[in-house]
């Protein structure tokens, strides 16, 4: 998990495709980036038509193609929002590649990808990389949150689907299929996730090797500010506060002091 250095680009937004409610995948024409970015890690956009000194809003790449790249973002607030009302050919200032990024799995470990929402956007980028494939565990509160499976399905991923309505999949929480299939499973696993921080808690308290994506709120994005810091237990027995934005987002889950 190296840190190349991170590059400053000016990206063109080339499209805007609306997924499922709330959420859109948008793809920008961004070489530089594109060609340097690795699963797990990140842009810090500024986004145009917010107030000059608004701050950045921190986004997981979803997959890169030759000179492009996209990510899927959620319409939450204020920035996303604002996001959403981008046309084609609007000019957006990156900074990126961010963070650390997945390792890759042990050898002769099943991957296991645990999804929560727009938490599949990193382990998409991580599945297309991979040359293995395993189990996909993703779960939402209802089917619109459920997103990119048939493409996990073509790479050869067993996709296990769970809904808090029973809307798609079978009914509960991502978990609900995850500890029972863990219970089953005997041979060595290693899990890697990102999702909402209930759902990486809960992964964090498993005796199996999990790596977790962080979602937490930063600002200057580069490890500059400390506005990210988080801690997190070292092999020694010491607790350290690293920054989510340049030592993560992803961590061991057991280390992590929630
Ligand atoms: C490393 C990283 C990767 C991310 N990847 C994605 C992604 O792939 N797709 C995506 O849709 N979002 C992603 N996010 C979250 C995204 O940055 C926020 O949703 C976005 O900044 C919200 O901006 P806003 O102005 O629309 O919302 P705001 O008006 O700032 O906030 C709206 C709501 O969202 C909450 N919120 C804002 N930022 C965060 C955050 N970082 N984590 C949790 N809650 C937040 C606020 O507390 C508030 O409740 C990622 C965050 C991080 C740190």
């Amino acid at each position: 998990m190296q840190h190349p250095d991170f590059l400053h680009e000016t990206a063109t937004l080339t499209a805007q495709q609306p997924l499922t409610s709330g959420y859109v995948l948008l793809t920008l024409h961004a070489p530089r980036i594109a060609k340097q970015a690795r699963p797990g890690q990140f842009i810090h956009a500024r986004i145009p038509g917010l107030e000059s000194c608004a701050l950045r809003r921190p986004f997981s790449i979803h997959d890169t193609e030759g000179e492009t790249l996209s990510i899927i973002y959620k319409r939450v607030g204020r920035g996303t929002e604002q996001l959403a009302t981008l046309a084609p050919n609007t000019k957006l200032d990156l900074i990126g590649p961010l963070g650390n990024g997945f390792p890759l799995p042990r050898d002769g470990a099943t991957p296991v990808l645990v999804v929560g929402g727009y938490g599949v956007a990193p382990l998409h980028f991580f599945a297309r990389r991979l040359a293995t494939t395993g189990h996909l565990f993703i779960g939402g509160r209802t089917s619109s949150d459920i997103l990119c499976v048939d493409v996990f399905q073509k790479l050869g991923w067993t996709v296990h689907i769970t809904t808090e309505d029973a809307s798609l999949g079978t009914r509960g929480r991502v978990t609900d299929a995850l500890l029972p299939w863990l219970a089953q499973h005997n041979a060595p696993v290693e899990i890697f996730a990102c999702g909402p921080d209930g759902m990486l808690r809960a992964l964090s308290q498993l005796d199996v090797p999990t790596w977790i994506s962080l979602d937490k709120h930063m600002v200057c994005g580069v490890g500059a500010c400390l506005a990210c810091i988080q801690k997190i237990k070292q092999p020694d027995g010491s607790v350290a506060q690293l920054r989510v934005c340049h030592d993560g987002p992803i961590f061991e889950a057991r280390s992590v002091v929630w």
